[in-house]
């Protein structure tokens, strides 16, 4: 079969759930069969979105291969069984770039390099590249319909349609049907308004996706199809639901899935649905529940830890537990001593991160943790500070740090490496100290070997992993006797490389700190385990107490 596209846009405002919508649409087409894959094209001019603030942006997703992406890529791939990778998020930037080396080199045979066609053309290569070997794509273009930074992309998909041919086309716009109290109605003219902008350039919806908090009735749903051209069963409301992962079926309820495969003549056997249907149970009905506090310094803006707050809840599926995330910053920390805000929590987080605000609180919250018995989970930086505590006040180096922090300790237990070999590029990589920040970092899959016997392996229950990694600085060999002299052991190892990815305490009831990013791989069908693990830990404790 070739492959058929669903290019998904937003009107009115953002976040509204394009991305969940994308997402849910994959599940939904990969349930009745079909392999899906992903892309998302983003408005934006950055070239590399690994160095944008995750305050403005929310989260970096990465991927297999290294790609430092857009949050919805966590989305596609926690909803379907597509791997995302380079391939599948574009920014303008990127696309600009492509076609400004192609220009320098001559490519275009000294035409004149214009939007159309040129700008246009790279964007419809890109999709089409996607596409490749999957039975639907589903485009998501960010960004609200309306704005100057988008235009290029919907010119582009409103050609693809020419280029495809209509049956395999399909264009799902998503708006909003806010419920006005003083009126006490449902207002459709945004919908309106939104539609008409995209009717100005030239596309036509197909579907309307309309976030509301209550069901459509019937007249809106007429009212809507009126002034936009579609058909009645074609307005589907996006009601806001308790929990993500009941917007597939929710979908599914109102008709999306069976009117996609129809329009674009596609034939399925009907959608297996009974895994969304258990997950949904799970998180509506769980047998117990437990705290969790995250410790960082991104703790205002929750997209900035969106995997991790998933992976989380995933934990707690494993366990039928419902997760009670308390976001804490660790500036606190900095002026007092009082912990008092950890007595109602059973397990403590501290998540990666950059720079050196709230480095002194998360060491200090690690070193409660550790004192108290309470479980305790460090990723990344996390797992950095664990070791920079351990080596301060187990092993008595009072001035240990990250070179990152302190470029002149004389116990540095965590330093940056200038040389490393990169898995992804297949070769040796160098840096140093004032490199750029783009392009030096150990990104993507590095394999890990376990050591039997520690709460790492009993979680995996399996000799080799690989897991994402984003991050420069590394463990210090030269401390890892001294550390494990002291009760701090290595259960996870680099081979080749011999770079330390995972550290924990034997003694302590369960407190483990890894250098990758589990968090990017946990999905609600397939919860990671070292978060099971964490949870089931966590658990434990409230149940003890
Ligand atoms: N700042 C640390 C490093 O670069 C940790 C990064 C992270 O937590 N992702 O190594």
């Amino acid at each position: 079969m070739k492959p058929k596209f669903i290019f998904i846009t937003g009107g009115v405002l953002s976040s509204l759930g394009k991305g969940l919508s994308a997402a849910s649409i994959g599940a939904l087409l990969e349930s009745r069969g079909l392999k899906v894959t992903f892309q998302k094209l983003d408005p934006y001019i950055n070239v590399d979105p690994g160095t944008m603030n995750p305050f403005q942006h929310g989260e970096v997703y990465v991927t297999d291969d290294g790609a430092e992406t857009d949050l919805d890529l966590g989305h596609y791939e926690r909803f379907s069984s597509a791997r995302m990778g380079k391939k599948n998020n574009y920014t303008t930037g990127q696309i600009y770039d492509a076609v400004i080396s192609k220009e320098r080199k001559g490519d275009y045979l000294g035409a004149t390099v214009q939007v159309i066609p040129h700008i246009t053309d790279e964007i419809k290569d890109k999709i089409r590249q996607v596409a490749n070997g999957a039975d639907v794509a589903i485009i998501e273009i960010g960004g609200t319909v309306g704005d100057i930074e988008s235009l290029p992309f919907l010119e582009a998909i409103r050609q693809f349609k020419g280029d495809a041919g209509k049956e395999n086309v399909l264009y799902i716009h998503l708006t909003l049907v806010p419920f006005i109290p003083t009126a006490g109605q449902l207002k459709t003219k945004p919908t309106q308004h939104s539609v008409k902008e995209l009717l100005q350039i030239g596309i036509q919806p197909d579907i309307l996706l309309c976030r509301t908090d209550r069901l459509l009735p019937s007249d809106i749903k007429d009212k809507i199809a009126l002034f936009c051209n579609i058909g009645k069963d074609c307005v589907i409301t996006a009601k806001d639901v308790a929990s993500i992962y009941e917007v597939p079926l929710v979908f599914h309820q109102e008709g999306l899935d069976e009117k996609i495969v129809e329009t674009l003549n596609i034939w399925t056997r009907e959608p297996r649905l009974e895994g969304w249907h258990d997950i949904v149970h799970t998180v509506k009905n769980p047998t117990q529940e437990v705290t969790i506090a995250i410790v960082g310094k991104y703790v205002h803006l929750e997209d900035s830890y969106k995997s991790l707050n998933e992976a989380l809840i995933h934990g707690g599926i494993a366990n039928h537990a419902r997760v009670h995330l308390k976001f804490i910053d660790s500036e606190n920390f900095e002026k007092q001593d009082s912990f008092d805000m950890f007595n109602s929590v059973d397990g403590i987080l501290v998540p990666g991160g950059f720079g050196s605000r709230g480095i002194e609180g998360k060491i200090k919250v690690i070193r409660y943790a550790r004192e108290n018995n309470i479980p305790f989970f460090g990723i990344c930086l996390g797992m950095q500070l664990a070791v920079t505590e351990c080596a301060r006040h187990v092993c008595g180096l009072a001035d240990a740090h990250s070179s990152e922090f302190n470029k002149d300790t004389k116990n540095p237990v965590i330093l940056l490496l200038k040389e490393w070999y990169d898995y992804q590029k297949k070769s040796i990589q160098r840096r140093s100290e004032d490199s750029h920040l783009g392009g030096t970092m150990r990104l993507g899959a590095y394999p890990c070997e376990l050591k039997e016997g520690t709460f790492a392996f009993e979680a995996y229950q399996q000799p080799s992993i690989f897991e994402r990694h984003r991050h420069r600085y590394e463990f210090n060999n030269e401390y890892r006797d001294l550390l494990e002299k002291n009760g701090m052991i290595v259960s996870g190892i680099c081979p080749d490389a011999n770079l330390v990815e995972i550290v924990e305490i034997p003694a302590h009831p369960w407190f483990l700190g890894c250098q990758f990013h589990p968090e990017f791989k946990s999905r609600p069908m397939d919860p990671h385990p070292l978060f099971r693990a964490f949870i089931k830990a966590s658990l434990q404790r409230k149940n003890r107490l």
